[in-house]
Order: C-alpha cells, then sequence, then structure tokens
C-alpha cells in the first residue's frame, strides 16, 4: 500500500489551488484547503482497487472538475468531499454544519444518484437521464458526478472484467450522451473513448494501431495545409491557435461502421481547427473568406454554426476544402469563447456572456435555458444569485422507481406502491395487499420517490378498494379500481335479483319493469340497480314489502292493481252476476281462495266462465298483465251465509302436544272446520299448512291473532293456495 507524505499533500493542495485560483468564477482557499484535509482524513484508511490511497480519487475527481468543468468553489468543496459521507463516517449533518447547506447538498445528491445504478440493468437509457434529472436540483451534483465517472472510467482497468463491463455501458449509454446535451463536449469524448476500449477492446486497439503508423503522415499533412494559412493569418495580425483537431477514436470507430468503411477511407481523419482569440465572431467570416481563396470549398460541406448554433449551444464553421494531394480536409473556424463553450458547455458559460434564445425546459434545449438564466443575472452581480440559478427543475412531474428485478418504472410525481402495482400487472395492482420501499413495509398510500425500488406485497384475498381512488395517480390504477367496483357492483346487483326473484317465486308474484320503477321509487332508491343492491346487502326487508299478509291493501292497489282500478271505475257491474255479465257462471279461484271481505275480482276464462281472484292474487296479476280487457268488476254479496276455504300457514316449536293446542284453537272458533292439515318437521321446528272453512276475512283474521297466541306459534299466516 502507498502512503501520501506530508511533501506530496502539499504538492497536491498547491496544485488543486493554483488550478482554482485560475478557472474558478468564485474561490474560497480556506475552505477549499479545509475540505481537502478532511477529505484525506476521512479517507486516510482507504484504498482503492489499484492500491492507491482512496484520497487520490475525490483528489483527482476535484482536479477534472476544476480543469475541465470549472464552475465555482461549492463544487471544488463537493468534489473533495464526495464520497466521505457514503464510505467513511462523516455524516450529512457534519458537512452541513462545516461547510453549509449547498455543499451538503450536492453530496448528497452525488451519493444517491450513485446508488441508483447499483444492481441495475441499463435497458432504458433515456430514462436514466431523466431518473437523474428527476433527483437532481441542482445542476453542480451532475457535473461532480461527471467528474468522478471520468475519474472512475480512467481507473477502470483495476477493477473485474464483469464490473468494467457494466460501468462502461453505463457510461456509453447514459453519461456520455448526458455530458453532450450539457455541452461538454470534452468530457463526453473521453468518456466514450474509455468505454468503447473496455467493450471493444479489438476495434479499440485497431484503430489505435491505425492511427500510430498513421501519424506522422498526418502531422506532415496537417502542416503542409496549415502553412499557407498561418502565413495569411500572420498577415493581418490575428491572433490564433491553428492544429489539428484531436481524434475521438469512438466516433472514427462510429463513422466506419455508419459508413461501412475501413479507416484508411474515413476522409476527415485529417482536420485543422482555428481558434480566434479575441471573440469576434466576424474574424471568424473573415478567416473563412481566406481558406476558400486558398483551398476549393465544397459546398455541401459547409455549416455555419455560428449564425444557427446547434441545441446545445455549439457553435464554430465547418468547411470542408480540397487540401494538396486532393484530400478532402474539415476546417473549424470559430473564437476563443466558442471554444471553451463547446468543450466546457454550461460550466464555460459564466464566463462568455451569448445571446441566446429564449429558453425551453425541455431536456434537448435545457442548456439554452440555465444560459438564460445566467443571462439575466448581471455578472457583476454576487455570485450567489448565479449559483441560486443552479437550481434544476426538471422532470420534477415525473418519478423513475425501480422492479426488485431493476427494470425501471415512470410515473407521476407523487405515485404511490398501488400506481406503480397497477404499472407491472393490472392483477398485482388488484391484489396488493402492501409495499416494501427500499425494504421497509410502507402504507399503500405513501408518495414513493425517485430511485425507489418496491416490492408489492400481495394476497389473493385482497381487492381493490374504493378508498385506493383518492390517493392513485395514474390512468391504468383508476381505471382499473373503477372497473373492479363496477363489476362488483353488477354482480351484487345480479345476487340483488337473484334473490328478488327467489321471493317473488314464493309468493307467486309477477313484477314488470314498470312494476319494479315504481317500487323502486316509492321506496326511494335513484334507481332499480340501488335497490337490488341493498336486497343483496339484506339493508331491506322484502318479506314485509312483499308478504302478502302484511302488505295494506292500498298499497297493492296503487302498485299492481293500478290499471285494474281504472277498469274497475269505468266498467259496469257491481256484482258478478249482474250487468252485462249477468248469468255467467262462476267460480272461486284455487290459487287464492277469496274468502268474503277480500277485495275481489272476476276473471273471463275460456270454457269455466269467471273466475273470482282475491284483487291481490298473483296469479291475476300476471294473467290480466295483457288480458286487461278480461277483468271483470265483482262484489261480495250483501249477506253472509257460506262456508269458504281458506287457508293456513303457520310455524312453531316442535313441541309435544301443540298440534292438539292448534286443532283446539281451531275448531274452537265459531266451530271452526278443519278440512285439511300438512305438518312437516324439521330441527326443533314444525311448519304446517292447515285448511279451514270460515266465512269470512274477518273471522280469519281473528282465527289467526288466536292461533297465534299459543305457546310455541312464531307466526300464523293466511296461505293462499291451498286446496
Ligand atoms: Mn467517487
Amino acid at each position: 500500500m502507498l502512503a501520501i507524505d506530508e511533501l506530496k499533500l502539499d504538492t497536491l493542495l498547491a496544485d488543486l489551488l493554483e488550478l482554482c485560483k485560475k478557472n474558478l468564477h468564485s474561490y474560497n482557499e480556506e475552505l477549499i484547503t479545509k475540505a481537502f484535509k478532511l477529505s484525506f482524513e476521512a479517507h486516510k484508511n482507504h484504498f482503492r482497487a489499484s492500491g492507491e490511497p482512496y484520497f487520490l480519487h475525490p483528489y483527482n475527481v476535484t482536479m477534472i472538475v476544476a480543469k475541465e468543468i470549472p464552475l465555482d468553489d461549492i463544487s471544488i468543496i463537493s468534489a473533495l468531499l464526495h464520497d466521505v459521507v457514503e464510505d467513511t463516517e462523516i455524516s450529512l449533518t457534519f458537512v452541513e454544519r462545516e461547510f453549509g447547506k449547498e455543499v451538503a447538498e450536492i453530496v448528497d445528491g452525488v451519493t444517491k444518484i450513485s446508488g441508483v445504478f447499483r444492481g441495475h440493468n441499463i435497458t432504458q437509457a433515456e430514462n436514466y437521464r431523466k431518473l437523474l434529472l428527476s433527483m437532481v436540483n441542482d445542476v453542480r451534483v451532475i457535473l461532480v458526478k461527471f467528474a468522478d465517472r471520468l475519474h472512475n472510467m480512467r481507473t477502470l482497468e483495476f477493477v473485474s472484467p464483469h464490473k468494467q463491463r457494466r460501468i462502461a455501458t453505463e457510461t456509453l449509454e447514459i453519461y456520455a450522451p448526458f455530458a453532450h446535451r450539457f455541452g461538454l463536449a470534452k468530457v463526453k469524448w473521453e468518456l466514450e473513448d474509455l468505454a468503447f476500449k473496455y467493450l471493444n477492446k479489438d476495434a479499440y486497439n485497431e484503430i489505435a494501431k491505425k492511427l500510430k503508423e498513421t501519424r506522422k503522415d498526418r502531422e506532415a499533412y496537417v502542416k503542409k495545409i496549415s502553412e499557407p494559412i498561418i502565413q495569411r493569418l500572420n498577415e493581418h495580425e490575428l491572433a490564433y491557435e491553428i492544429g489539428g483537431r484531436p481524434k475521438h477514436f469512438y466516433s472514427i470507430y462510429r463513422k466506419m461502421i455508419k459508413q461501412n468503411k475501413p479507416l484508411e477511407d474515413i476522409y476527415d481523419l485529417t482536420a485543422i481547427r482555428i481558434i480566434l482569440e479575441n471573440n469576434d465572431q466576424n474574424d471568424c467570416y473573415y478567416v473563412l473568406g481566406i481558406i476558400n481563396q486558398l483551398f476549393k470549398p465544397i459546398p455541401d460541406r459547409f455549416k455555419d454554426f455560428i449564425s444557427i448554433p446547434k441545441k446545445n449551444n455549439y457553435q464554430s464553421i465547418h468547411n470542408t476544402v480540397v487540401g494538396p494531394e486532393g484530400k478532402l480536409v474539415e476546417i473549424q473556424i470559430r473564437t476563443r469563447a466558442m471554444h471553451e463553450i463547446a468543450e466546457k458547455g454550461v460550466a464555460a458559460h459564466w464566463k462568455y456572456k451569448e445571446n441566446l434564445s429564449t429558453a425551453n425546459r425541455d431536456l434537448e434545449d435545457w442548456v439554452n435555458w440555465i444560459r438564460d438564466i445566467f443571462e439575466s443575472v448581471s455578472r457583476d452581480e454576487a455570485s450567489n444569485e448565479i449559483l441560486a440559478s443552479f437550481k434544476l427543475n426538471l422532470y420534477q412531474d415525473e418519478i423513475y422507481v425501480f422492479t426488485p428485478k431493476g427494470d425501471l418504472k415512470i410515473l407521476p410525481v407523487d405515485s404511490t406502491p398501488v400506481d406503480f402495482a397497477y404499472e407491472i400487472h393490472s392483477k398485482v395492482g388488484s391484489h396488493c395487499i402492501g409495499a416494501k420501499v427500499n425494504g421497509k413495509i410502507v402504507p399503500l398510500s405513501s408518495p414513493l420517490s425517485s430511485g425507489d425500488q418496491l416490492e408489492i406485497l400481495t394476497s389473493k384475498n385482497q381487492n381493490p378498494n374504493k378508498s385506493w381512488l383518492q390517493f392513485v395517480k395514474t390512468h391504468k390504477a383508476k381505471s382499473n379500481i373503477r372497473k373492479y367496483i363496477q363489476k362488483e357492483e353488477d354482480r351484487i346487483v345480479e345476487t340483488g335479483k337473484e334473490i328478488w326473484e327467489r321471493k317473488l317465486k314464493k309468493y307467486k308474484l309477477v313484477f314488470n319493469q314498470d312494476d319494479i320503477n315504481k317500487l323502486t321509487k316509492k321506496l326511494k332508491f335513484e334507481n332499480p340497480s340501488k335497490f337490488f343492491v341493498a336486497i343483496a346487502e339484506d339493508q331491506l326487508d322484502l318479506e314485509s314489502i312483499l308478504n302478502p299478509a302484511e302488505l295494506k291493501e292500498e298499497e297493492l292497489n296503487e302498485l299492481k292493481f293500478d290499471s285494474f282500478a281504472k277498469f274497475a271505475r269505468e266498467s259496469i257491474g257491481e256484482v258478478v252476476v249482474e250487468g252485462e255479465h249477468k248469468g255467467f257462471v262462476y267460480n272461486y279461484a284455487k290459487c287464492c281462495n277469496p274468502i268474503p271481505g277480500d277485495p275481489i275480482v272476476g276473471y273471463i276464462t275460456i270454457g269455466e266462465g269467471i273466475k273470482i281472484h282475491r284483487k291481490n292474487c298473483k296469479n291475476l296479476v300476471s294473467l290480466s298483465e295483457n288480458n286487461e280487457n278480461r277483468l271483470v268488476p265483482v262484489e261480495w254479496p250483501g249477506e253472509a251465509g257460506s262456508y269458504f276455504l281458506a287457508g293456513i300457514s303457520i310455524k312453531g316449536e316442535d313441541r309435544p302436544g301443540i298440534l292438539k293446542d292448534i286443532s283446539n284453537t281451531i275448531a274452537a272458533f265459531q266451530n271452526t272446520n278443519i278440512k285439511s292439515v300438512n305438518i312437516s318437521t324439521g330441527d326443533s321446528n314444525f311448519n304446517g299448512h292447515i285448511a279451514v272453512y270460515i266465512q269470512d276475512v274477518n273471522n280469519l283474521n281473528r282465527l289467526i291473532e288466536r292461533l297465534k297466541k299459543n305457546k310455541g306459534v312464531f307466526s300464523v299466516e293466511r296461505f293462499d293456495a291451498y286446496n
């Protein structure tokens, strides 16, 4: 293990401070030194895979920030401390106390986004980039993370091949495109080339070998084409820098693949860049003129990104000419400010104010947006204000969460485990009973955060709950829950209908839709469905609604005999044998066995004359439904006399002697005769049907009251169909 001696430590600090002094917008030497020392102490006993002291990692990350992405002392301090909270005993609270809230927030952010990738497969790179942005409130978190990643890539040779592959893939698919959008061209190229080296070693080595072989030739050629240009530029006394453009292995490789050409045929391997020091863009066009006088330009390849900058605010002139030996050479012309922005993006901006287009918060245009904010703050104003504008507000309306297997799911902000469960599968959603977020059980209604890993607990017995609608956010969850509730209600309505039909059958009633509508309205239900739900949920005493023994006569008329009543009022006679139907044969219907006192009506039959039914006879209701014209108003004859057959249904406790008591009661009541008795027993109860001869309804009711007084009798009711 290597240690860092004090002398070396002093040199490291001096190098860092020098670079910071040169490049930073704001510079607090004391605080940077303090962070440097804390980081060194905290990581003192840690070593990297390479055997180096761990401290060299945060130190080099900080050097990358100071060199490539120089912003302010806050980002430098954050870079120095970016691993202390995760890897050492030092707490975030301590960092905040010693270095302030901003540093603590950045360190926390870097730690969090580093955690996101652990154990996850990068299959949706674009979503991962959004995920990072959604977790980040301060742009400096991302910048420090870029530097961290760049240094890890530079030292990737020391980790296992498996880890190399994973980190290189992440870098190529997430960090490099991200860096591009931030305008960090240099960082992007290096990340790409390093990733390429680990992901496709053969191709990388091949390109490296060939470029090395041809290096001398290329350098000679660059010299050859540069000479006349240099001469002319000097004549015009322009301050400039000219040189061959650095080659990026990965971009060469991509060109080879895209154009399906060997390395030798990639034309712009030779490229020249002229950077004008005085930042006057007019000079760029002036230089363009000089070059086009020297060499023949290729019009199709001319691009003016100065007049029309790229989305990441890249500005430059790209001009391809026919150089010596007939070779095509791309020449880029730009100012120093344009060059710095091209290479350092956001980080370079505070140095150069630009005229920029209107901000757009879309990822594509977000660099513009940040610059726009910068622009609204005068450079002379306190750096605090500029730094305040580092606050991001991107993708804050979406969150990015993971399945236990590491698949990424995107949900609206404030989504809950139920939303997540439905996102996985409607069955998972419908049966979820709980959730573990990052290993801890949470209520189903708890809002999720970006980066959370979720495990949904399900149970077959669980079903969607109405109350879930109050907290779910996704359309998918809402519609599934609603669908279930609707289905459940339909099922309940069906159950209610079945119970209802059974009751109707039992009482031999027939209700058409119109009757049901009337009944539900009368019972004050919003609609028949609600009525059936109430039946299914046993909230209605159907017996009392339907049981004729307790049915009030007016209600019955109102409900089922409206049509008859109308008919009866308008039609002819009072008594059966009078009027138009006088002389007709009539007899008493056996389905309802009317007895004097019962409201009655006649029904003209074919071949059996007029049948006398009780007005509330269910049989009659159904018979007359389509044959209203066959109903005849009838009345009981004025004087009593004959006996009529009536049925009594009686229920009670099956105790010894009860039957004797019942028959005695009947016989004792005005010498009433029993026609038949039919008793069945079950458990400890009995159920009897007794047919008696009785004079009229009054007497029958009195008999029923008497029977009820027998010990052990639960209920006594008139029973209609008893023959
Ligand atoms: Mn690190």
